[in-house]
């Protein structure tokens, strides 16, 4: 039976909720999903950001737009919750337009504010990616916004880019003719390999964070990063270890010679204002 229970998470005072089984939606499931239908109305998302850090260098390389939900009872709703809902009713597609508009709106105000230019990445569903009209989508955003597509990443997960591999390609193809950074998240998770996505025209591989967070504790898949890292960039990939909250996990990222990394240790993922006060004191380093 579907146990849903909510549980404060102190530390960050937001609500976390766990269910065994999605399909089998509680009442209280359901009165969320219903206040998840006027949520973008109501102007209740937000979209938090998260830099990304070069190991060398220690500079910026890139933020992370990641959705919140400010929901007015409720307060943060973490979107581990209300993504699966979302994609699950559909409204992830004008939910995940609304973030790319805004992350790109946003990524253009910090440019005409004179900050070195960043790719700003943003998540993409399995409903988004398969519109039709995706790319037509991007291209109004890009025009509206100003930014320039080289400056928007599309963070795609490895589950998504291996369901259909054709399908994959050509959508991919075509978002890399528009000159868009692309991005497979989540590597390692999709029991894909790294020769089946070779395919692909991708730029970036992002390592998921279960092996950072395994780092430590198994002396094997220190192993599986390295080979990660090693073939990664035999294939011409942008590599970046994500959930990096130890020192020692950095040490050992910089002796694989892994590129970027993004986690609690250097950055959590931030409101805009906060994103922004963040690089005024990187410019001022
Ligand atoms: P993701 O794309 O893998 O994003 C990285 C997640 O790791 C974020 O969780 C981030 O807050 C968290 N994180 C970053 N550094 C650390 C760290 O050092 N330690 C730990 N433990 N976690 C870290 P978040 O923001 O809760 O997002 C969860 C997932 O929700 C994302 O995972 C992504 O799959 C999805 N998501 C978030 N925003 C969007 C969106 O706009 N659209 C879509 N389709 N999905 C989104
Ligand atoms: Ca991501
Ligand atoms: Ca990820
Ligand atoms: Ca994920």
């Amino acid at each position: 039976d579907a146990a849903l229970y909510y549980a404060k998470d102190a530390g960050r005072n937001n609500y976390q909720f766990y269910t065994t089984a999605l399909s089998t939606k509680t009442p209280e499931l359901l009165t969320l999903e219903k206040s998840l239908r006027f949520a973008l109305e109501r102007e209740e998302f937000m979209v938090y950001y998260q830099p990304r850090v070069n190991i060398i260098t220690g500079q910026i390389s890139g933020m992370e737009a990641l959705l919140r939900w400010q929901h007015p009872e409720m307060g943060l709703v973490a979107p581990s919750v209300f993504i699966p809902l979302a994609e699950e009713s559909g409204l992830i597609v004008p939910i995940g337009e609304w973030v790319l508009r805004t992350a790109c709106k946003q990524n253009k105000a910090w440019q005409d504010a004179g900050f070195t230019p960043l790719t700003v990445a943003v998540n993409l569903s399995l409903k988004q990616f398969r519109q039709p009209n995706l790319v037509e989508i991007l291209n109004n955003i890009l025009k509206e916004t100003g930014l320039e597509p080289k400056f928007l990443e599309l963070e795609i997960t490895e589950s998504i880019a291996i369901e259909d591999l054709e399908f994959t390609r050509n959508v991919l193809d075509a978002l890399q003719e528009m000159g868009v950074y692309l991005s497979i998240d989540d590597f390692g998770t999709g029991h894909s390999s790294l020769s089946r996505l070779q395919l692909l025209p991708l730029h970036h591989l992002k390592i998921d964070k279960s092996f950072i967070q395994e780092l430590t504790r198994d002396d094997k898949v220190a192993h599986i990063i390295k080979a990660i890292v090693v073939l990664g960039q035999n294939l011409g990939l942008r590599l970046t270890a994500e959930g990096v909250e130890k020192a020692e996990e950095l040490e050992f990222l910089k002796s694989i010679n892994c590129e970027d990394v993004q986690g609690y240790l250097f950055y959590r993922p931030v409101a805009a204002d906060k994103a922004t006060e963040i690089l005024i004191k990187e410019k001022n380093k």
